[in-house]
C-alpha cells in the first residue's frame, strides 16, 4: 500500500478562486477530505496538508510531503477564468518527469474525464511550484471552472463524485486492498439425523429456540401465555426449566397439535 499527500489547494486567507455561490478553498477541502477516507478504505495511507481552513505556503505543502515521505503528491484545485472559459484538465510538472509521473497522470485524468460531464481539456504540463518541489510523482487536478456557473453546480454539488472518481483513477494506478466488509455470517447448518456430536446445543442455544417455539405458538392461538411468563420470554429472563415448563402448559393447553407450518 502506498503513502498520499492530498493537498487541498488554498485556504485561510488565500480562497483561491471565487464563483457565484462558492471559493475554490471551501470545494477543494470537502473533495480532499472525502478522498482521504476512499484510499483508507482502500489501506492505503493519508496525509493531508491541510483538513481545515487554514493557510498553507506551497512550498511548506511540498516540504510536509517531502518530510512525511510521500509516494505520491495529488494536488486538488478549481480553475477560473474571467473569460468563459469551461472543463477539467490536469498538470504534471513541466520538466522531465518521470515514467510513473505520467502514467499516474493519465490514470486518474481517465478515470475523471470519462465521468465529470465538462469538456476534457486535457493533460498538461506547467512549472508549478507543489509539482516542481515535491520529490514524488505529483499530479495537480483542475477538477472545473468554479468561475463558469455549470461547472461550479458540479463543484458544489458533485463533491462525493469527484472523490469517488478521483480515487478510482488513483486505485487503478497505485491498487489497493478490497475495502473492509463484514464477512457474511455462514447459515448454520441443520445437524444431520445420527450425527451425535452435533447435538450439543448451549443453553442459550435451548432457549432461544424455546422462546421462538412458544412465541410462534402464541401466535398461531387464542391462548396467550401467563402474563408472568410471557414478560420473562420477552426480557429474555426465562431460565431452561422455565422454558421446559412452558413448553409442558402449552402441551397442556393443547398449543401444540402436532400440525407443522
Ligand atoms: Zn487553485
Amino acid at each position: 500500500m502506498a503513502k498520499f499527500f492530498i493537498d487541498p489547494g488554498h485556504g485561510g486567507h488565500d480562497s483561491g478562486a471565487s464563483g457565484k455561490f462558492s471559493k475554490e478553498k471551501d470545494n477543494v477541502l470537502k473533495v480532499g477530505m472525502r478522498l482521504k477516507s476512499l484510499l483508507e478504505t482502500y489501506g492505503h495511507t493519508v496525509k493531508m496538508s491541510r483538513s481545515t481552513d487554514v493557510f498553507v505556503s506551497l512550498s511548506g505543502r511540498a516540504k510536509m510531503a517531502n518530510d512525511w515521505g510521500a509516494d505520491y503528491f495529488i494536488s486538488l484545485h478549481n480553475n477560473s477564468a474571467t473569460t468563459n472559459a469551461s472543463g477539467f484538465e490536469t498538470f504534471i510538472q513541466d520538466s522531465a518527469v518521470s515514467v510513473a509521473t505520467s502514467k499516474l497522470q493519465a490514470t486518474i485524468h481517465n478515470a475523471i474525464a470519462s465521468k465529470i460531464g465538462v469538456r476534457d481539456r486535457g493533460m498538461k504540463r506547467k512549472n508549478l511550484a507543489v509539482l516542481r518541489e515535491s520529490n514524488m510523482p505529483s499530479v495537480l487536478i483542475e477538477y472545473a471552472f468554479v468561475s463558469y456557473p455549470e461547472d461550479e453546480n458540479i463543484l458544489i454539488n458533485k463533491v462525493e463524485q469527484l472523490a469517488q472518481w478521483t480515487a478510482q483513477g488513483i486505485i487503478a494506478f497505485a491498487g489497493g486492498g478490497k475495502p473492509a466488509t463484514t464477512p457474511p455470517v455462514p447459515e448454520p447448518s441443520l445437524p444431520q439425523l445420527g450425527d451425535k456430536s452435533l447435538y450439543k446445543p448451549t443453553s442459550s442455544a435451548i432457549l432461544n429456540s424455546t422462546a421462538t417455539v412458544l412465541k410462534r405458538l402464541e401466535q398461531k392461538t387464542d391462548l396467550p401465555l401467563d402474563p408472568q411468563w410471557r414478560e420473562k420470554l420477552l426480557k429474555g429472563e426465562l431460565t431452561i426449566s422455565d422454558a421446559i415448563g412452558l413448553l409442558y402448559v402449552a402441551i397442556d393447553r393443547g398449543h401444540i397439535v402436532g400440525k407443522t407450518e
